[in-house]
């Protein structure tokens, strides 16, 4: 524990250790070694997070806008500087390969800059007539919560918005992978964001979460994470009707259309699935294959699953890190387990490798019975089903028979088949003839069990704000 890192908490402008003295070991997926260490706050320490946030929301939410906006800019500028080291820091922590690493603070430093160059525009009043305009207001105190997954640009997807909109933020961020968060927070610091318009703390999940929604201070909930525990969260905010925001799982389907160009289709799916080891919401995990091409298809699939390379995410030959912890890989294990004894087929990978970390290679299952766990549970992991199908409205009832309605792709150039999967597929966000996942500028968000509220862009801002209607006869200025 000696030359372990050690991570702690912000609270009122300051970096300190959780005042019952209380940490939780941070593990090298690659290794299963404990190599840091992060703080864990306890009551009073949220207490005083929430004094915090609370003090500062006057002076943070009437600051002017550009000025808000400016601090966010500078933010991105900062990060940017520090990004080499950072990702690092997120690979060694996460599992994902430098290079994936880097790739996505890149995007966390263009969602800053997003929020920071369009905080003035979208705090403006928006007028409705001469007699009529909406003033937006900022909701208040935001608790937000994120997971270890994307850490960076999860963060990024909250803090920006939110501080543009003029809300402080309790950020609980995910203790599998702190270094990320002391970065972004040491950015704000630096580009003069006021002491307490943003708290990081780490802990208890359940118990943080239940302390802060439990307080009528905080008036959103921001949460990306499980089904699950996001239903949980909502219950909790039901008590003080705070306004949430919840991005939740996924189980994407992939519809290959008889026209589909394989040779794009393939490489577009390997590359999108297997990135971060499958650990996506929106990572494709079904894939519905016109039948005439399904053998086609799925040699091409199996064969570019299988030359993917495995290894240490700090080899620059790597494609392929670890899993993030040990309960993705007993995840994988069931799910697999369960679909083979029920007469599934394994057509790649299928079983962890025998080496130190938490490897799963990328594994394509097929025959796969309609009743089997991995169909319905997000694998959350780099499994892949590939199933035939006859006719489109079959491929469009195939790809909406899950809880969740997240993400959708398909590949056709066929203007009707175009037309019915846009119109057919239950998801919050569709791509056609290409994978693609959020970005800083549009709006991101599930229906069905996926969650509800949005992240990015307008209506991302718009998810901190009240629209203050105003009334009046005359000119209102
Ligand atoms: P989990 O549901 O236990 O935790 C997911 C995240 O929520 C973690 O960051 C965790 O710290 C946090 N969390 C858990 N309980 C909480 C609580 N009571 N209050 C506040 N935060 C809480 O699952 P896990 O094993 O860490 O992750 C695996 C599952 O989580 C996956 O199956 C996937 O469904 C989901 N997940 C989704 C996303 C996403 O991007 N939507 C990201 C990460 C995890």
């Amino acid at each position: 524990m000696s030359n372990a890192r050690s991570y702690q908490l912000f609270i009122d402008g300051r970096w300190r250790a959780g005042s019952g003295g209380a940490s939780v070991p941070v593990i090298n997926p690659a290794t299963e070694e404990v190599f840091a260490w992060v703080a864990a706050a306890s009551s009073s320490d949220l207490d005083e997070a929430l004094a915090s946030a609370e003090r500062s929301r006057r002076a943070w939410s009437s600051r002017p806008a550009n000025e808000r906006g400016d601090i966010l800019v500078r933010a991105a500028q900062i990060l940017a500087t520090k990004m080499a080291n950072a990702a690092k820091h997120l690979s060694a922590e996460q599992g994902k390969t430098i290079a994936e690493a880097a790739g996505e603070y890149a995007r966390a430093v263009e969602t800053f800059d997003w929020g920071g160059t369009h905080a003035e525009e979208l705090s403006a009043p928006i007028s409705m007539g001469p007699n009529r305009m909406i003033v937006p207001a900022p909701l208040g105190v935001v608790a937000a919560f994120t997971p270890w997954n994307y850490p960076a640009v999860l963060i990024a997807r909250k803090l920006a918005p939110a501080l543009a909109a003029g809300c402080p933020v309790i950020l609980k961020a995910a203790e599998e992978t702190p270094s990320v968060a002391v970065h972004i927070v040491e950015a704000l610091r630096e580009a003069g964001l006021p002491d307490g318009v943003v708290n990081l703390v780490f802990g208890a999940p359940a118990q943080i979460s239940q302390h802060l929604l439990n307080s009528p201070i905080v008036t959103v909930l921001t949460f990306t994470g499980s089904t699950a525990v996001g239903k949980q969260l909502a219950k909790l905010a039901s008590n003080n009707l705070q306004r949430c925001i919840l991005e939740l799982g996924g189980h994407s389907p992939v519809v290959i259309c008889q026209d589909a160009d394989l040779t794009k289709a393939v490489p577009a799916i390997s590359e999108y699935k297997f990135e971060c080891a499958g650990q996506s919401c929106n990572a494709p995990s079904r894939i519905l294959v016109a039948r005439p091409l399904y053998e086609e298809f799925l040699s091409r699939m199996t064969e570019a699953a299988r030359k993917i390379k495995i290894g240490a995410p700090d080899d620059p030959g790597t494609e392929m890190g670890p899993m993030a912890n040990a309960r993705r890989i007993e995840a994988m294990q069931r799910l697999t387990e369960d679909a083979t004894d029920r007469g599934a087929r394994i057509e790649a990978g299928g079983a962890r490798l025998d080496r130190p970390g938490f490897y799963w290679p990328p594994t394509i299952l097929t025959a796969v019975p309609k009743d089997a766990k991995v169909l319905h549970e997000e694998p959350f992991g780099p499994i892949l089903t590939v199933a035939p199908f006859d006719t489109i409205e079959e491929a469009i009832e195939e790809a909406n028979a899950t809880e969740y309605g997240l993400a959708a792709y398909f590949f056709t150039s066929a203007a009707d088949a175009k037309r019915d999967l846009i119109g057919g597929l239950a998801a919050g966000a569709v791509s056609v003839n290409y994978l693609k996942g959020v970005s800083a500028d549009a709006p991101y968000g599930g229906v069905k069990q996926s969650g509800y509220g949005y992240e990015g862009g307008e209506h991302g801002v718009r998810s901190f704000q009240s629209l203050k209607l105003i009334n009046g006869h005359g000119s209102l200025g």
